[in-house]
């Protein structure tokens, strides 16, 4: 990772990610450096060998192993709307002496409490108050890119659905450089926009993103397109707003799951989805929205889990084939 003036600060999840950008930080997404290694094993083990149980979530193991082998200036911990295991997280990087910067989304979406936590965090990182109106306006259009190759995905059908993933979930850093990130988007765009249309089995991905390797390309080598990605277009905040507070009530996320039926609700009507591929990561408390998410989406639903960051194993392969192959057959 390269340094820029003042440092590099790390979150655990999405975060009100304009002000590390206007406080003039590199911001960096955890979990992208963990799944995007080319080794992502190596942080689990780093963990293991730290003490981190074997039967815990992955993905927390992941971020902690970045965190020592890479080296960042500050964590933000996100301690209320995210994973039940941050708190644990964040006393471990303290007592490594990582510091670590308290973040909390209000579960009662509460506009007051939010404003007040972004207020703590803009003191906390010094931010430039002309920076940051930069930094908004800058941002905004990348994310107006970033949407771009959303519609592209599920309108046109010229992006597939593991490139819709890519493009978003990065969103929540911007690869820590949103002009940059938008100068690619663009490139990305105008090169799309050559291609033949993608037809297929109209599926919709929701719940955290996954832990395999090669899960959207498995889908599409059946004849499936991923025309939605719930959260990981909701790390792009889709937001037409300059009110950050707004931006990150909006945001459905760490809201829990009835905020998040709303949205979904709403995409798969307006994306025509016929399908949906819903991810648990192993040991994660989230597989239990799992009972609420089947009864009221109201489209056949898959669920299925990942542990490692591996290739998909046989049972999973053979278990989406014989979704997809459901949907297929209620076509005719
Ligand atoms: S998948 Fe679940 S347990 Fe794992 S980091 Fe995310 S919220 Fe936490």
């Amino acid at each position: 990772m390269e340094k820029t003036k003042k440092g590099i600060i790390g979150f655990t999840t999405t975060i009100p990610v304009e002000l590390v950008f206007a406080a003039g930080y590199e911001p960096c997404d955890l979990n992208n450096i963990f799944i995007t290694d080319e080794n992502p094993m190596h942080y689990i083990e780093r963990a293991e060998r730290d003490g981190f149980p074997k039967s815990m979530c992955n993905w927390v193991k992941g971020i902690y192993g970045v965190v020592m082998e890479k080296g960042v200036d500050a964590v933000i911990t996100v301690m209320e709307g995210d994973c039940s295991n941050t708190q644990a997280l964040a006393e471990i990087f303290r007592y490594r002496g990582v510091r670590t910067i308290p973040f909390a989304f209000p579960y009662d979406r509460d506009r007051e409490v939010l404003a007040r936590e972004i207020d703590k965090l803009r003191k906390e990182l010094s931010v430039d108050e002309h920076m940051f109106v930069e930094v908004v306006n800058g941002m905004k259009k990348t994310r107006a890119s970033l949407m771009t190759i959303d519609e592209m995905t599920w309108k046109e059908g010229l992006v597939t659905g593991a490139e819709n993933h890519l493009w978003l979930v990065r969103a929540s850093d911007m690869l820590g450089d949103y002009e940059r990130y938008n100068t690619s988007a663009k490139a990305f765009i105008a090169d799309a926009r050559e291609r033949k249309n993608i037809e297929g089995v109209r599926l919709g991905y929701i719940g955290v993103p996954p832990i395999f390797l090669d899960l959207y390309e498995f889908i599409g080598s059946l004849g499936g397109h991923v025309v939605y990605n719930e959260t990981q277009r909701q790390f792009v905040l889709p937001y037409d707003t300059n009110d950050i507070v707004r931006r990150y009530l909006m945001y459905t996320y760490p809201y829990g799951v009835f905020a998040r039926l709303e949205d979904m609700k709403e995409e798969i009507k307006r994306r025509r989805i016929e399908g949906v591929i819903h991810y648990v990561q192993a040991f994660c408390y989230r597989a239990i929205e799992e009972v609420i998410l089947r009864e009221t989406l109201g489209v056949p639903m898959i669920t299925i889990e990942g542990d490692m960051p591996k290739q998909l194993d046989t049972r999973t392969k053979l278990r989406i084939e014989a979704f997809i192959e459901m949907l297929t057959g209620q076509r005719t």
